[in-house]
């Protein structure tokens, strides 16, 4: 079970149960990371864009 390069916290993934493309989150940190290989489980920390020019509202769906 892959650390989270953040806090260190052990991932609850299994290479069994995750695809790459798949996001997980860390619960720990709450940092997100996205799945770029299954073997072994590589990660790439998500960078959330937060661009200040491109205020569309987020898609929200609600019920
Ligand atoms: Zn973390």
């Amino acid at each position: 079970m892959p650390l989270c390069p953040e806090c260190e916290t052990a991932l609850d993934i299994d290479d069994d149960e995750v695809d790459e493309g798949d996001v997980i989150l860390c619960d720990e940190c709450g940092t997100e990371y996205e799945i770029v290989g299954t073997d072994p489980i590589e990660l790439a920390k998500v960078e959330e864009d937060y661009d200040e020019e491109d205020d569309e509202p987020v898609d929200e769906e609600e019920e």
